[in-house]
């Protein structure tokens, strides 16, 4: 059985009593943790970290990261806008978007870097700025995620300008005498050392090419566990390996490239937890299950049914006291048969029973690994429920709002009758 991360069992009886459920709670000392170790990647000749913040957008979360010294890596025009709304200096901020903002201009003007991710991107911004640097995402033509999702190079990916197009990208550049000082390749979330060694090998093969490029982001996509059995990507080791090649370019090139990495699920996903409560227990006869239904779901964590994501589960009995265990699926609280924790690991569409605490209606059910790609990326509003609340685990145990929980009222204020 999985067991509570970074909260006891008291804990989240506390936060239930204090906040009500469902509420994410996130824990501070992690995230902090999680930052300082990638800050120590090895690198030859500088780093630069940026929080991929699509993970977990909350202004609270932003400010601490960025407090330590980590820049943003902003997915569309508005992220770039809230992360200034949170604080965060415009020159901190790099846009890396499938679409282009349409306050492209704006957000330049104020300072925010862009990294163009097609050709047409780099034809846009070349027009507005000609004479500027510019970045460009190129796909290598590799890619490493844990499933076809979530992969985001190689040929079936429309992420970046495909490495064969070089040609191109020197001509636009040339014709809006852009420099073209940065290179970026995001391929993808995962754990081997060796595929990220041969994305890097690949990466400076091409920047080789680019010869005005002196600053190479190497993208996110370092897989953490959440579940026992899965592994952590091991940033000292993949940084380890990549660091010669970073030498070996600058002896063959003259460049010493700053390095950059752009980590979001690294940064949040074990740092976060869904705290819920059992609001009924059904099954379905002699040969079927036995179902806990919590009042979350899909309007938190849409994961486990996009892509059969795994997260710990936890059943925390409503008061202390011994309890036994039993197999059970783990639903959400839609009308709807996708709103399910407990998939089999990679397939949506099938299920798995889990061995947990046996569960009754009314304890408190927790959902670990919930910082990335959660309160961020959910069903929100679906069936009308309100986005609920977040809340900040300080190291001295207290528990701070970072969000108040969605009204009704709020779901509704843009509809026109
Ligand atoms: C989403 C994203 C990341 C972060 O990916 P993780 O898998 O969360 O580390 C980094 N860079 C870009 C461009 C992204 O779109």
């Amino acid at each position: 059985m999985e067991q509570l991360s970074f909260m006891t069992e008291d804990q989240a009886r506390a936060v239930r009593r204090e906040f009500g459920t469902p509420v994410f709670v996130y824990d501070r000392r992690t995230l902090e943790r999680r930052a300082r170790e990638a800050l120590a990647f090895p690198n030859a000749f500088g780093l630069t970290v940026r929080y991929a913040m699509k993970a977990l957008p909350t202004a609270a979360v932003l400010r601490i990261f960025s407090g330590m010294g980590l820049h943003i890596d902003a997915s569309s025009g508005f992220e770039a806008d809230r992360a200034m709304l949170a604080g965060i200096a415009p020159d901190h901020i790099q846009v890396t978007a499938q679409e282009l903002p349409e306050n492209l201009e704006a957000l330049i003007a104020r300072g925010v870097r862009f990294n163009a991710c097609s050709l047409h991107q780099l034809e846009v911004y070349g027009r507005l700025f000609p004479g500027t640097e510019i970045s460009v995402r190129i796909n290598p033509g590799l890619g490493s995620g844990h499933s076809n999702r979530t992969n985001v190079g190689g040929p079936s990916a429309s992420f970046g300008i495909w490495h064969e197009h070089r040609e191109e990208i020197l001509s636009l550049a040339a014709k809006h005498a852009l420099r073209l000082s940065g290179m970026h390749s995001h391929i993808g979330s995962g754990t081997d050392p060796e595929i990220w060694l041969h994305c890097a090998q690949l990466s400076l093969g091409i920047a080789e090419r680019l010869p005005e490029v002196r600053r190479l982001s190497l993208g996110g996509g370092f897989k953490v566990a959440r579940m026992a059995v899965e592994r952590s990507a091991d940033l000292q080791e993949i940084g380890r390996r990549i660091r010669p090649e970073f030498e070996a370019f600058a002896q063959k090139t003259g460049r010493a490239l700053h390095l950059e990495i752009e980590p979001g699920t690294y940064l949040t996903a074990n740092a976060g937890a869904l705290v819920c409560s059992v609001i009924d227990v059904v099954d379905t006869g002699k040969d079927g299950y036995t179902f806990i239904k919590v009042n979350s779901g899909m309007t938190e964590i849409a994961r486990p049914s996009m892509y059969g994501a795994q997260h710990p589960i936890i059943v925390v009995p409503d008061r202390p006291e011994p309890r036994g265990q039993g197999h059970y699926l783990v639903v959400g609280h839609c009308c709807e048969s996708g709103d399910i924790l407990t998939p089999e690991p990679g397939n949506p569409e099938g299920l798995l029973q889990r061995l947990l605490t046996e569960a009754r209606i009314g304890d408190i059910v927790v959902i670990e690994g919930a910082g990335a790609y959660c309160a961020s990326m959910a069903s929100k509003n679906y069936n009308s429920f309100p986005e609920c609340a977040e809340v900040l685990l300080e190291p001295d145990g207290t528990l701070a709002l970072i969000r108040r929980r969605q009204t009704l009222q709020q779901i509704v204020q843009n509809e026109i009758m």
